[in-house]
């Protein structure tokens, strides 16, 4: 999949010159030699714009948090986003990599080709209620935005819409494709848009996750890659008490299989991150389960140490199969490389993030935040040692690679990284401190803090696709740079293989169990200001200062 040094200059230039001869004088000549000045104004003008949109960029942001869908099931999400992208003239492609909910949408046309991208599924049993400062869900057990995944694509809307109208305007060539992360929980779907050669002409790819500060970083973010299996087992029914004898149980061998993994633990690397979940451990005590299945991340920090992982997993399940005289398959349900970001990239982005800055708090928002801060007993500082103390009012650094990291979290982005260099935008729609993946990182997601933030992250993104666009050696030298550094030793080589088929079925049992009361509280923007308005929710609502629990003073409970 990777591109060589060749594949990449010859190919362009090659159009390029022959553009340049076919229109000479077109805009493509007047922007390699756009002045300054000019540059600056056009700037200007999209922070003007971006302002403009911030009525309607409310209306995605609350719109999908009211949606709330779990991987692969983004169904009303997919259809409501690309329905806004088609009507301002983007080509629509739906069900791309064989992902019903998955689809690019195009507008411009010539090089440079950028993807602009975001995530869009949500966290189970997360609904909760935005702007409020306590546990009080929507729909209990339902799923929600405990991830804030609701603001990317909205982000991504308003940015490429204010671009466009300044394109077609100053006849700026360059194609936008936006794209969704489609199951990013799952890490599900991005090694396969890049598999199946979705991003074959990409020239650079800007993604956009939510986070409590506006930042961008380049090089080893830190973070693990992962693969995630489940393993399916197969027994024999039989009458658990009238002849046990006859029966295998695949439970059984379910939990052989994690003892094993667990007392291997001990033996492997600080860096490695493994956990389970049973999705299927029998019916009733009564019937020998004959089919059981446990569900695996195995996540490190490099190729070779997650294959290594994947590995002696394999040998953990076949052993539990001796034990208990049962047979095993196993199914690869997403997987992830660990994360390498673009330099030059970053640092043309980071530019322009200090240009945005952080976004104006109210009164409001602070008190929200902090009141959040008090009930999660946040830490007082961060893994960076930043201090914790209601939503960021200092602008974060341009982050430099971590020079040893101890793992963490995964995110299939990667897979893009090491195809096309990327960047991922992190802007400032939540509150820090909080535990990630938890219905409490819902609460700020369809209130200001989110809309501000969102703005915020939309001017940073646009200015950065304009310098892209007007600025030809931001993407030449991204490519020297993935080209010689970031590739010269580390080569991509996917997690998936040709016949993996991305897991779409996952979650559609959880979806049909909670949509149908879930759609009674999708957003109504024809009658409703704001998803807190038809929530019938003040802002903010915390909790009265007596009941409040003194979690912070007391440190244990
Ligand atoms: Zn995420």
């Amino acid at each position: 999949m990777k591109k060589t040094f060749t594949d990449f200059h010859k190919r362009p230039l090659l159009i390029l010159g022959a553009a340049l001869l076919a229109t000479l004088g077109s805009a493509q000549a007047q922007t390699a030699t756009m002045p300054p000045v000019k540059l600056e104004a056009l700037k200007k003008e999209l922070l003007t714009e971006i302002d403009k949109q911030q009525k309607a960029t409310q209306q995605m942001v609350d719109m999908v948090f009211s949606f709330g869908e779990l991987g692969f099931q983004e169904t009303e999400t997919s259809r409501y986003l690309t329905g806004i992208l088609q009507k301002n003239g983007f080509k629509v492609q739906q069900g791309i990599a064989g992902v019903p909910t998955a689809w690019t949408a195009t507008w411009g046309s010539g090089k440079p080709v950028i993807a602009i991208g975001s995530d869009i599924d949500c966290i189970p049993k997360a609904s909760q209620k935005p702007g409020v400062a306590y546990h009080d869900p929507i729909i209990e057990g339902a799923p929600g935005h405990g991830e804030g995944h609701n603001s990317g694509v909205p982000l991504n809307i308003t940015a490429v819409l204010a671009l466009k109208k300044l394109m077609e305007r100053e006849h700026l060539p360059g194609t936008l494709m936006l794209w969704p992360g489609v199951a990013e929980e799952q890490l599900g779907t991005k090694a396969y848009f890049v598999r199946d050669g979705y991003f074959k002409n990409v020239d650079a790819c800007i993604f956009t996750h939510v986070g409590d500060n506006l930042g961008v970083s380049y090089g080893d973010v830190g973070g693990n890659g992962l693969v995630s299996v489940k393993f399916s087992f197969d027994g024999q029914a039989a009458h658990s008490a009238g002849a046990p004898w006859r029966g295998r149980s695949a439970l059984d061998a379910v939990e052989l299989m994690d003892i094993g993994w667990n007392f291997h633990r001990e033996h492997m690397e600080v860096t490695q991150r493994s956990h389970y979940v049973i999705p299927d451990g029998g019916d009733q005590p009564n019937v020998v389960p004959s089919k059981a299945s446990v569900w695996y991340y195995f996540r490190e920090r490099t190729y070779p140490k997650i294959m290594e992982m994947y590995a002696d997993a394999l040998k953990m399940a076949e052993g539990a199969t001796l034990m208990t005289k049962t047979t095993v398959t196993h199914e690869v349900l997403g997987s992830a490389w660990p994360g390498h970001m673009n330099k030059p990239i970053a640092e043309a982005m980071y530019q322009n993030i200090r240009l945005v800055g952080l976004p104006q708090w109210s009164a409001d928002d602070q008190v929200l935040a902090r009141a959040t801060q008090v009930e999660m007993k946040a830490p007082k500082t961060d893994r960076r040692n930043r201090p914790i103390d209601g939503l960021a009012t200092k602008l974060d650094s341009l982050t430099a690679p971590e020079a040893f990291s101890i793992g963490g979290g995964s995110d299939d982005i990667a897979d893009i990284s090491w195809n096309v260099p990327t960047v991922v935008l992190r802007y400032p729609a939540n509150i820090p401190g909080l535990p990630g993946h938890h219905w409490s990182n819902a609460i700020a997601m369809a209130t200001p803090i989110a809309h501000k933030g969102v703005t915020a992250g939309a001017k940073a993104e646009a200015l950065t696709l304009l310098d892209m666009l007007v600025k030809p050696e931001v993407i030449k030298s991204a490519w020297t740079y993935f080209n010689d550094v970031q590739t010269k030793d580390t080569k991509y080589t996917p997690l998936v293989s040709a016949t993996d088929k991305p897991a779409i079925t996952l979650n559609q049992g959880i979806m049909a169990q909670y949509r149908p009361g879930m759609k009674k509280y999708y957003y109504n923007p024809a009658k409703y200001k704001s998803y807190l308005e038809q929530l019938g929710i003040a802002y903010p609502t915390v909790r009265p200062a007596a009941s409040t629990p003194p979690a912070r003073a007391s440190g244990t409970n």
